[in-house]
This record gives structure tokens, C-alpha cells and sequence, in this order.
């Protein structure tokens, strides 16, 4: 196998830009403040925020230029500062080879630029911060030093920005896990049971009904004494796949015991949750669970309830009670009404 090729400082350079993930973003008053204060501190009429990317150089925040603006590298004073770690300050552009045929100098009429790195905290540039004047002159050293110290609070920003988004995604991880069942990727209790309050509030409000169908497995410890807990979790992660395939986006699907499962049905009416109850029971027993060789069987009990048959609190412990019903009444079956069952 070749080696792995180098990693290049340019790779290095926009793997740092891109974890600040702010190419294409709207303006932001911060930066704003920034090259305004660039703009008047060194009193150039142009200042700009640059970030240099792949293929082109674009402007994060402007005075004199417009925000959001982007040209190509090559046309980009700016990416002359990636190879000037102290900066590229240049009196006179017409004069200089690097500069003197670039269309903003040949017919923007720019003179002067002074330009300082955006240094990521790998060392590497990623913009910069620069202005510009229409007459040939060099800063003065406090100016030069103003646009430095700017630099310095435009990069802790970019990285206070950054930090505020990776903790944004962290929480939103966090509430995800805290709601997710780890085997089977559903809803766990605690989701379900906020799902359920939620549903009461809208019958309490809006009138608008809701089915749960409460499930448990069959003869579950039997799966586990038989052919290992590992062959159980097999049975329970194929139960939780086939339950979140069944069932519409907005009905809550949670594993809300050991082997034991509830659906929250809204605006669902009674038989319509009976008939899916049915489809859902016939579903389980047909699904064969592959582990090792082996091919699993299972089949559950299930009770369904309405919210108007119950008190609003009272739906989840009926549909509840419907499954022990289920259960007693020889397994593998739905339960759906309070009628006494079939011998
Ligand atoms: P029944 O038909 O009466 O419902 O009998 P059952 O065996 O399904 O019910 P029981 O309550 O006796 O046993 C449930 C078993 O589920 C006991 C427990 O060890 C097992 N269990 C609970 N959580 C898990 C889990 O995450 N993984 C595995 N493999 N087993 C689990
Ligand atoms: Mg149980
Ligand atoms: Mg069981």
C-alpha cells in the first residue's frame, strides 16, 4: 500500500477555516464594529474582513466594499498574506510586481494595502483583516498596531462563534440521548411520558382524541434463558425497527419497559387503533429474527385504549391493562374494548 500522502499546510489551513464554519454567513454587527473601527482607527476608507477559502477569497464584514463580496484568489490581494506571516503592507500597489496588474489596483484604483493574518490556533492563516486607501502611504506604527490588536479580537470571536456552535450541537446531543432508548433507538419513559403529557394538553384544549396501544412481549425470559441476553437484545432491537417502521411520523414509538412498548397514536380514533394494533400483532408474529443461525420467533400481547374512554390520565394504564388482559387471556392477541374476552 503507497504511504499516506503529506498533509499540506493549504489542507491544514482550510481544515481550521471550515470548523469555524462561517463562509457564506450573514453580516454580524461584531464584525462589523471591527472593520469599522479597522476603517476609522487607520482612516482608510476601505476595510475589510477576509476569509480565504479553497478557490476564492470572500468578505465576512466590509466598510467601503460590500459585505458578502468574493473574488478569486489570484485577484485577492489578501492571498498574498498567507505567505507574509507579519502581514503585507504594500505603499504603493502599481508598484509592485505582485499587485501593479490586478484588476482592483489596474481599475478600482486602489493604492495602498496593509493587511494582517487571521491566525487560526493551529498557527495557520485563515483571513484577514486589511485596508485599503486610493493614495500611496505606509501606516503608522500605532496604526499598524491597531490592526493588529483588531485582528487578534476578530479571530477570538471567530472561535467564541465556533465555541457557542459546539456547544449548541453538544446539548442538542445531549437531549437526544436523554430521550433515546440506547438498544433500540426509540423513544425511552421519559420521552414518552413528556409525549403523553403533551397529547393530554391538546385533548384538554382542542378536544382532539388519541389511541395508545401498549405492548409486551411473549415469554421474553425465555428468549434470554434459552439462547443468551444477547439473543434477547437481538429480539428486542428487531421488535423496535419493526415498530418504528410501522407507524406515522407524528405517533410516539417508545420502548417503555424491559420488552415492553407503547405507541401513542394522535388524532386517531379508537377502531382505526384496533386495526393497526391487529396489522402490528400479525406483523411481529411473522418476523424472523436472524441470530447466529438461528431464526427467532416472537409474538406480544397487546392492549389499545382511547382518551375517550378513560380520563386523559388514565388512556396509557388502560391500554395497560388491556395487554395484561392479552396476556391472561393466552398471549399473541390484541385487546382493544373492556368487553369480557372469548374462552
Ligand atoms: P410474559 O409472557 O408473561 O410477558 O413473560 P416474559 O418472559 O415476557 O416476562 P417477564 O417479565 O417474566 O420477563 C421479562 C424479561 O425481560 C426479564 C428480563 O431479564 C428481560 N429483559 C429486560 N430488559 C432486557 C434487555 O434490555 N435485554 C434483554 N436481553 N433482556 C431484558
Ligand atoms: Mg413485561
Ligand atoms: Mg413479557
Amino acid at each position: 500500500m503507497p504511504p499516506p500522502a503529506p498533509v499540506t499546510a493549504e489542507a491544514t489551513r482550510l481544515e481550521a477555516l471550515s470548523k469555524y464554519d462561517v463562509l457564506d454567513t450573514e453580516a454580524e454587527p461584531q464584525f462589523d464594529f471591527i472593520v469599522r473601527l479597522a476603517s476609522e482607527l487607520t482612516g482608510s476608507p476601505v476595510a475589510v474582513l477576509n476569509l480565504i477559502a479553497e478557490d476564492r477569497v470572500w468578505t465576512k464584514a466590509a466598510v467601503g466594499l460590500p459585505q458578502g463580496r468574493q473574488m478569486i484568489r489570484e485577484q485577492a490581494y489578501c492571498s498574498l498574506v498567507i505567505d507574509s506571516p507579519q502581514g503585507l503592507h504594500i505603499v504603493d500597489l502599481r508598484q509592485d510586481a505582485r499587485t501593479q496588474h490586478l484588476a482592483l489596483t489596474v481599475d478600482k484604483g486602489f493604492v495602498m494595502y496593509s493587511g494582517v493574518p487571521l491566525c487560526a490556533s493551529c498557527g495557520r492563516p485563515i483571513g484577514t483583516l486589511a485596508v485599503l486607501d486610493t493614495i500611496a502611504r505606509r501606516l503608522t506604527d500605532r496604526q499598524l498596531d491597531w490592526l493588529e490588536q483588531l485582528a487578534h479580537q476578530a479571530m477570538a470571536l471567530l472561535e467564541l462563534r465556533r465555541k457557542q456552535r459546539e456547544l449548541q450541537e453538544a446539548q442538542a446531543e445531549l437531549q437526544r440521548l436523554a430521550n433515546t432508548d440506547a438498544l433500540t433507538g426509540l423513544m425511552n419513559l421519559r420521552a414518552w411520558q413528556e409525549a403523553n403529557v403533551l397529547e393530554r394538553e391538546r385533548l384538554e384544549r382542542w378536544g382532539e382524541g388519541h389511541a395508545v396501544i401498549a405492548l409486551d412481549l411473549d415469554h421474553f425470559k425465555k428468549v434470554n434463558d434459552t439462547h443468551g441476553h444477547a439473543a434477547g437484545d437481538a429480539v428486542l432491537r428487531a421488535v423496535g425497527s419493526l415498530l418504528a417502521r410501522s407507524f406515522r411520523k407524528l405517533d410516539s414509538v417508545a420502548r417503555i419497559g424491559g420488552e415492553e412498548f407503547g405507541v401513542l397514536l394522535p388524532h386517531t380514533g379508537a377502531a382505526d387503533a384496533a386495526v393497526l394494533a391487529e396489522q402490528l400483532r400479525e406483523a411481529l408474529s411473522e418476523l424472523q429474527i436472524p441470530f447466529g443461525n438461528l431464526e427467532l420467533r416472537i409474538s406480544a400481547s397487546i392492549g389499545v385504549a382511547h382518551s375517550s374512554e378513560a380520563s386523559p390520565e388514565g388512556t396509557q394504564a388502560l391500554a395497560d391493562e388491556r395487554s395484561y388482559a392479552a396476556k391472561r387471556s393466552g398471549r399473541d392477541r390484541v385487546v382493544s374494548t373492556t368487553e369480557p374476552l372469548d374462552p
